[in-house]
Parts: structure tokens; C-alpha cells; sequence
């Protein structure tokens, strides 16, 4: 179901071409795919799809688009533990131990 908003921009289209374009860069994808790296010796640890805003909390394991590390949670080049494993309902995650790793891909506008 398309929000109030949404259609309000659809209908400001008919007026504005610019409207669309701009709501098809926003909306078309709802993640972005972001770099996760060990704080302590930058090593890439994911490559992960991030939805929603705000800051990175926890990875869905099956987000993640990219995995170097050993599936340990821990930096392989470095051994620190970034992440420690929970079940959210019925979905494995990573909940990222704040501190440990930086990210990158983040930008907003
Ligand atoms: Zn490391």
C-alpha cells in the first residue's frame, strides 16, 4: 500500500516531472550497501546491506553480501571480537559490539 505522502508526490508529479525522478532515487532501493570494518586494524570485515536510517546496530545474517571473516565474530587478521551472536525472532544476527568496528558507506545527504 502506497503511503499518503507517496501519492501526494505522484500527484505533484503531474505538475512537477522533477517530483518522480527524485522519488525513484529515494525509494528505489530500500538499503544501501555498506562497508563494516574492525576499528582496531581497518580490516573489512562484511559487506553488508543496510535498511533503514540511523546508526548500525546489528547485522542480519542474511544481509550480509560479503563475509571475510572466519564466522567466529572476530577479526581474522587481528582476533578482536566485534560481534556477538542473537537470535532476532526467528533470524540469526550479528549484534555489533559498539566500538569495534567503523563503517563505511554510510553517507547521507
Ligand atoms: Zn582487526
Amino acid at each position: 500500500m502506497p503511503s499518503k505522502a507517496l501519492l501526494l508526490l505522484l500527484k505533484n508529479d503531474r505538475q512537477n516531472g522533477q517530483t518522480l525522478s527524485f522519488l525513484k532515487m529515494k525509494h528505489g532501493r530500500n538499503f544501501r550497501t555498506i562497508s563494516i570494518h574492525c576499528a582496531k586494524c581497518q580490516f573489512l570485515l562484511y559487506k553488508y546491506h543496510k535498511g533503514g536510517r540511523g546508526g548500525l546496530v546489528k547485522c542480519l545474517l542474511e544481509r550480509i553480501v560479503e563475509d571475510r571473516t572466519r564466522g567466529d565474530l572476530k577479526c581474522p587478521q587481528c582476533d578482536q571480537e566485534f560481534a556477538r551472536f542473537q537470535m532476532i525472532g526467528n533470524r540469526p544476527s550479528h549484534k555489533i559490539i559498539q566500538g569495534k568496528v567503523f563503517t563505511k558507506g554510510m553517507r547521507r545527504k
